[in-house]
Formats: C-alpha cells, sequence, structure tokens
C-alpha cells in the first residue's frame, strides 16, 4: 500500500473507530430511528472529514506534500478526497432524506430525528444555542450539498476547460464554511466532550483557516519570487520553448522539482517542471514549455525578454533521490524536462550511478536534439532516442531486451500516464523489484 493509501486508511479508519466509541449502529433489537440518526451522524462526519482534509491540501502545505511524495500527488489526493467527501454526503443527504419520503412525517419530526434532539431533559444554554440554528443549519447543508455535487461535478468532467474548472472551484472554499456551521450546529451535542467532538473541533479550525488562507489568495504566498525573463529559445518543431527566469530571492530546488508560473495578473499560474539544475551564482531558471493548450500555445509569442514572472516553487518529489547501482529513465515528449535539469547537475558531478535513458518525441527538433545529445553525454548517460515519426513507440519490452540489469535499477518515468502505465504494468509483470517513479503532470 503506498504513502497515500495508507495515509487515508489509517486517517479514517481512526475517525471511525473514534465515532464508534461515542455511538453506535448496532441496535439490538433493531430500531429504524435510531439506526437512521446514527448513520447520519457517521456519514456526515466521514464527508465532513474528507471535506476538510481535502481543504487542507489546497493550501499546499509543504509539510504533507514532502511526506507523500509531492504537490501533484496530493492533487490526486485532494481529488480522491473529494470523491470520498461526495460519496458520503450522497448517503449523508439519503439517510437524512429517506424518512421524510417513507412516512410522510412532517418537517419538525425530521428535524428531531435528524438533530437527535433530547427533549426530555433541561437544556443547557448550549444546547439552546444549538437548537436555536438547527433549521437555517439543515437549509445551508442542503443547498451546500446541491452545490458540492455541482462544483465537484465540474472539477471532475475533463471537457470542462481548466481555467474555468481553477476559477470556479474557489467557491468550494464558502461551500466548506457554510458546512462548518451545519456540522457544528448539528452534530449531537454529546459528542463535544468525547474524543469524536474534540476531533471535530480540531478539523472544523484546521478546515476554517485553510478555507480563509485560499480565499485570501495567501496560498503558497511563502514560496512566491519574482523573475525576469532572461531568455525564450524555440524549438518549433516539437511546438516547445525554452524560458530562461532570473530571480534573485529563489531559495533554489532540486533537479526534477516544479514551479507554477504566473505571467499575467489575470491569468491563473501553471505549473512547469524547472528543466535546469540550481545555479547560486547566476540564479537563472529554465523551463521547457510545450503547446498543449488554450494558454501555452500562445506564451511563447505573448513574452519578451525583460518581462516579470510570479514563480512559485519549488514542489514536487521527482527528485531522483536512490542509491541504486543503475537507473533508467524513461520520457515521452515534454515529459523530459525534469531530466534534462538532472543531466545538468550530473555534467557537474562525478557520479558512478549507471544510466540509461530512454526518450520518445512524435518529432526531434534537429536544436533540441543536438542539445540533449550533447547534455547526454557530459552527463555520462546512455541515450536511447525514439522518433516516434520514424519508429515505434518505447516499451517495456524493448527496455527489458536492452538492460541487462533492468530488475534492480529504479526506474524514473515522466509522460503520457498511458504510456507510463503500460510499461510500468510491464515491467512490474516481469519482475521489477525496485520503484517506478512517476511524475504526473495534471493536477485534476
Ligand atoms: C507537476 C506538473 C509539471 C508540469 N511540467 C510541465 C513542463 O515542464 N512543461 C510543459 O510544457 N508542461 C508541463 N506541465 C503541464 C502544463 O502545466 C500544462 O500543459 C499547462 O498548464 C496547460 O495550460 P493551457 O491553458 O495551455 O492548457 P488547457 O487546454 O487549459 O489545459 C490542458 C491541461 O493542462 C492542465 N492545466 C491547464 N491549466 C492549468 C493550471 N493553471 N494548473 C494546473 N494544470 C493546468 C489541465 O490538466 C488541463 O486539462 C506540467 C503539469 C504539472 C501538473
Amino acid at each position: 500500500m503506498n504513502k497515500i493509501k495508507l495515509a487515508l486508511a489509517l486517517s479514517f479508519t481512526l475517525i471511525t473507530i473514534l465515532w464508534f466509541f461515542t455511538n453506535t449502529l448496532l441496535y439490538i433489537p433493531f430500531d429504524s430511528n435510531l439506526f437512521t440518526k446514527s448513520l447520519a451522524q457517521y456519514t456526515g462526519i466521514i464527508a465532513f472529514s474528507a471535506m476538510t482534509f481535502s481543504m487542507l491540501l489546497a493550501t499546499r502545505p509543504l509539510w504533507i506534500e514532502k511526506r507523500l511524495g509531492g504537490l501533484d500527488k496530493i492533487y490526486r489526493l485532494h481529488k480522491w478526497l473529494g470523491i470520498l467527501a461526495f460519496s458520503f454526503s450522497i448517503l449523508h443527504w439519503l439517510v437524512s432524506k429517506l424518512p421524510q419520503w417513507w412516512s410522510q412525517l412532517d418537517r419538525l419530526i425530521i428535524l428531531d430525528a435528524i438533530s437527535g434532539a433530547t427533549e426530555e431533559l433541561d437544556p443547557s444554554a448550549f444546547e439552546e444555542f444549538l437548537e436555536s440554528l438547527e433549521s437555517t443549519a439543515l437549509h445551508v447543508g442542503e443547498y451546500a450539498f446541491y452545490l458540492t455535487v455541482l462544483f465537484l461535478i465540474m472539477a471532475l468532467l475533463k471537457k470542462i476547460p481548466y481555467r474555468f474548472f481553477a476559477k470556479t472551484h474557489i467557491a468550494m472554499a464558502i461551500i466548506y464554511l457554510a458546512l462548518v456551521f451545519h456540522s457544528f450546529a448539528l452534530m449531537y451535542i454529546d459528542y463535544w466532550t468525547q474524543p469524536i467532538g474534540i476531533i471535530m473541533a480540531i478539523l472544523m479550525i484546521v478546515g476554517t483557516v485553510s478555507s480563509f488562507i485560499v480565499l485570501l489568495g495567501q496560498v503558497g504566498k511563502k514560496q512566491k519570487s519574482e523573475g525576469k525573463i532572461q531568455s525564450i529559445n524555440t524549438y518549433p518543431d516539437m511546438n516547445m520553448f525554452e524560458l530562461t527566469v532570473k530571480s534573485d530571492k529563489w531559495k533554489g530546488h532540486k533537479e526534477g522539482q516544479f514551479a507554477f508560473l504566473k505571467f499575467e495578473k489575470k491569468e491563473s499560474q501553471h505549473p512547469f517542471t524547472i528543466s535546469s539544475a540550481w545555479d547560486k551564482k547566476t540564479k537563472n531558471i529554465s523551463f521547457t514549455i510545450k503547446a498543449l493548450g488554450d494558454y501555452t500555445t500562445n506564451l511563447a509569442n505573448k513574452l519578451k525578454i525583460g518581462d516579470s514572472v510570479v514563480i512559485e516553487g519549488a514542489y514536487g518529489n521527482f527528485t531522483f533521490n536512490n542509491n541504486t547501482e543503475s537507473q533508467i529513465w524513461i520520457a515521452g515528449g515534454v515529459g523530459i524536462t525534469p531530466f534534462l535539469a538532472r543531466m545538468e547537475r550530473l555534467a557537474q558531478q562525478d557520479s558512478k550511478q549507471k544510466i540509461d535513458f530512454f526518450y520518445s518525441a512524435m518529432k526531434l527538433d534537429s536544436n533540441f536534439k543536438t542539445k540533449l545529445e550533447q547534455v547526454s553525454a557530459e552527463a555520462n548517460i546512455n541515450l536511447h532516442l525514439f522518433d516516434t515519426s520514424k519508429s515505434a513507440l518505447i516499451s517495456g519490452e524493448h527496455i527489458r531486451n536492452t538492460i541487462l540489469n533492468w530488475k534492480s535499477a529504479s526506474v524514473w518515468f515522466c509522460g503520457p500516464s498511458k504510456m507510463g502505465k503500460s510499461i510500468k504494468k510491464d515491467l512490474k509483470g516481469n519482475g521489477l523489484h525496485s520503484k517506478f517513479h512517476q511524475e504526473l503532470f495534471e493536477m485534476r
């Protein structure tokens, strides 16, 4: 089980155990009313916890990033937490609605059933306060649920342009605040003095702070620095260009890491891997950018030497960090960027590691090819080039037939996810015992 799955499984198992210390779903003899009330609480707590973790990850916390293996993995986890929250919200909504539909009970009875109010006891001031919020909290929760469904569908539908998704997704922070209010008002009052209540209070505080960080545009603020464009080098045959930026405040990066670049105030920031090794003396950082969509298509023409760029980073854990005797690198298209940075560093070092680099591109620009052959020779790397307009794609089988000790080499892949999946499946299926590291060039 990888770190991400383990972290998820442990967190939700812990919350479930803490919830079972305080409440139960096992009513003997079975009592449908109590069961429904408890299930509404449990599903609500899991959905809220998943949303809180997701909200926390949206703030790009560096301390979690390092532990979970990079920001791209964090965003994948953010997405899966969103899906988990979504699934449990549907259950929570159904459990809350079903009794209403079944028995056609009047609204007040349903409010009672969901809140679990204990009428026979004299309510404390806190209970009275929570009861006064009940009706509003139910309405807020219901509308927040409908909006969550809408925004999560928008996040998952890749046909919705990223730019539109990114701008509207911020609304989730407001929806989250509405759900804090809903959960605060409708969670069983007895929980507040139990471990589950304490955990929920902590989650509410963490999630609320995270929402404000997002809403006030403070995400990654400490990692931001300004730079000026020094040079723009185009590779027209590959629809790519290399951009070099000088930033005096940049704190440095490891080869393989990436940064968010913001060229214009109105445009959202875009992630790009840093394709040069860090050089303290020049403070220059390079990016190799391919025209892959709306914004990147015209970017090379829009930019000029001397333009300002806001750089946020460095993020990521695809940093070639292991001591295996040999490494196998595989890249497709613009997935070459982390390897460019690493080759630059290795050319300055005397590394004993044996490295074979398999690189495929649709059409290799001649200047780019010359640069690649030169830098790989300086870094003492065996380069295997695949111009896919002339030859076949890189396959796991080809790698196995070419590299003698491939089973013990660590593998580093960056490129189209389908290509990565098929090579990983082949190598793992045939006995690769080292790790297959894969950089994901996608954030949703
Ligand atoms: C960790 C990482 C490293 C990357 N490194 C490189 C690199 O070195 N060189 C390179 O050319 N490309 C790289 N990319 C891809 C690059 O970020 C996208 O190609 C670019 O943002 C596309 O923008 P667009 O508006 O032109 O495309 P669109 O047509 O709007 O989007 C194409 C796809 O790009 C992604 N995308 C678009 N906008 C954003 C954004 N603001 N934030 C995050 N993802 C976005 C989405 O998945 C979207 O589906 C990297 C992506 C990631 C996640």
